[in-house]
């Protein structure tokens, strides 16, 4: 053993041999030789262990081959384009809402070139980012005054923590969320520095609770929309006009942290009915947050809507500075803003709300055409079924969204292996799983996307 130890090569000795050189020159010198000295550390050890295995460890045979391997393996990136035929339209592992075209064109804009960021091109001084953004929220949810930072639970925390700190957060029972990643209002508060106070009950909250928890150590009153779950039966809470007469009598703000949100009435596109922006600030809240990439449609961002005088005081404060807005969801932000304006129809526009308002009939042709083209294929049986989709990502919580997928199921491999495979793929395809079959649902498949799915389909079944 001692004998094969000693006769490992040099580290040195291996960087300089002609194969290390033309690696040197592709990866670099550091990554090779951490590469090099994590191969030969393996090496040692299974020799120690007198591992069989170390018989082919060979540093000479292989070796550098081996090396390339691991190197390219590092460097392959992993964030990449998958095709969603989830069902589920604002999936948040999936990156949420793809953007139009014009918020597209507008990234790469602003990423390829320097950019009025903040500058303001009539006077030449330095200009505000939330400048760019801030008049067409305004225009489009009729708020006093708006500001943008990286997302919506920034939003709400940068609202909590510049509005309420050192002082009591009244908050329902029944509003307690707690949504995908962490996020759990209780924590939020904490963090922001307030104080939790809870009244009601899970059920049931009057206006005489919130009336009653209200002290001088109150800084305001929070509402959340219930965005993933729905309290159902026996049940009540007070309207947004009553809590905000309470407010104002206490000159407290009202503030709703709106999660999805929506710009426009999805009710008349026979959806039902989110509550709108607009109507939720005419109804006397305050302030309100929401997210850029659920039924908005847009990047990541979080948006805070409302009485100006408390937009200037969160954007005074330190807060707003450390959960600011890049200027890539910014760019993409105002594009996609900019399709809610007349003329333009943000249903026909944007992709999350093209997708949701899309007739049952459009997405089972689709549907239909996918398994036309997967075709008849031994040990795979295809079957067009009905299917209920999902907005996701707590937006329209509970809402079916009927839809058609197709339906695989693999003689010879379980639904797991074959959403491995097509997990697997050049074009990954991501389905769900239902009653030991795979379903590829076509309401968040593209049309341009449907011959990729089948082309997927059929090399995951000669895998
Ligand atoms: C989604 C959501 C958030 C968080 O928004 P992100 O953009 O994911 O940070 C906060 N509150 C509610 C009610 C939500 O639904």
């Amino acid at each position: 053993m001692q004998n094969r130890l000693r006769q490992l090569p040099q580290i040195q000795r291996l960087l300089e041999s002609p194969p290390a050189v033309l690696l040197i020159h592709e990866f670099g010198h550091d990554d090779v030789t951490q590469a090099i000295r994590d191969r030969l550390q393996e090496i040692r050890t299974a020799i120690i262990a007198g591992d069989d295995a170390a018989e082919g460890l060979d540093p000479h045979s292989g070796f550098f081959h081996d090396i390339a391997v691991r190197l390219s393996g590092k460097r392959d990136i992993t964030l990449t384009s998958v095709i969603n035929a989830t069902g589920i339209l604002i999936h948040t592992n999936l990156g949420r809402a793809r953007l139009a075209p014009e918020a597209i064109k507008a990234v790469q804009d602003v990423a390829e070139n320097y950019s009025t960021l903040e500058l303001d091109l009539e006077t030449g001084h330095r200009g505000s980012r939330q400048d760019h953004v801030a008049a067409q929220i305004c225009a489009l949810t009729g708020a006093e005054a708006a500001m943008v930072v990286n997302n919506g639970a920034a939003a709400i925390m940068a609202s909590l923590t510049a509005l309420a700190s050192g002082k009591q957060v009244v908050i329902s029972r029944g509003e307690l969320v707690e949504i995908g990643g962490s996020f759990r209002m209780p924590d939020i508060i904490l963090q922001s520095g307030a104080e939790l106070k809870e009244v009601g009950t899970t059920n049931k909250t009057h206006l005489s609770d919130y009336e009653m928890a209200i002290t001088e150590d109150t800084g305001l009153l929070l509402k959340s929309h219930t965005s993933n779950y729905k309290i159902v039966g026996f049940t009540s809470s007070p309207g947004r006009r009553d809590l905000s007469d309470l407010s104002n009598r206490h000159r407290l703000p009202l503030v709703e942290d709106l999660g999805s949100g929506v710009l426009i009435d999805l009710a008349s596109y026979g959806l039902p009915d989110e509550p709108v922006i607009s109507d939720v600030l005419a109804s006397g809240v305050d302030l309100v947050t929401f997210s850029g990439d659920k039924l908005l449609g847009g990047p990541q961002a979080g948006i805070i809507a409302g009485k100006r005088a408390l937009i200037e005081r969160i954007l005074k404060h330190p807060i707003a500075r450390a959960v600011r807005i890049d200027k890539l969801s910014l760019s993409a932000l105002c594009a996609t803003l900019d399709l809610y304006r007349a003329p333009n129809r943000p249903v026909e526009r944007i992709p999350v709300l093209q997708a949701l308002s899309e007739t049952l009939e459009t997405v089972k042709k689709r549907a239909g055409r996918l398994a036309a083209q997967i075709g008849a294929l031994d040990g795979l049986d295809t079957q067009l079924v009905h299917t209920v989709a999902r907005a996701g990502a707590g937006s329209l919580p509970q809402q079916d969204l009927p839809s058609f997928a197709v339906a695989l199921t693999c003689s010879d491999c379980s639904a797991q292996e074959l959403s491995r495979r097509l997990r697997a793929g050049s074009m990954p395809v991501i389905g769900r799983i239902s009653q030991d079959r795979l379903l590829l649902d076509a309401r968040t498949v593209a049309d341009a996307e449907v011959s990729q799915v089948a082309q997927m389909v059929l090399s995951a079944m000669r895998a």
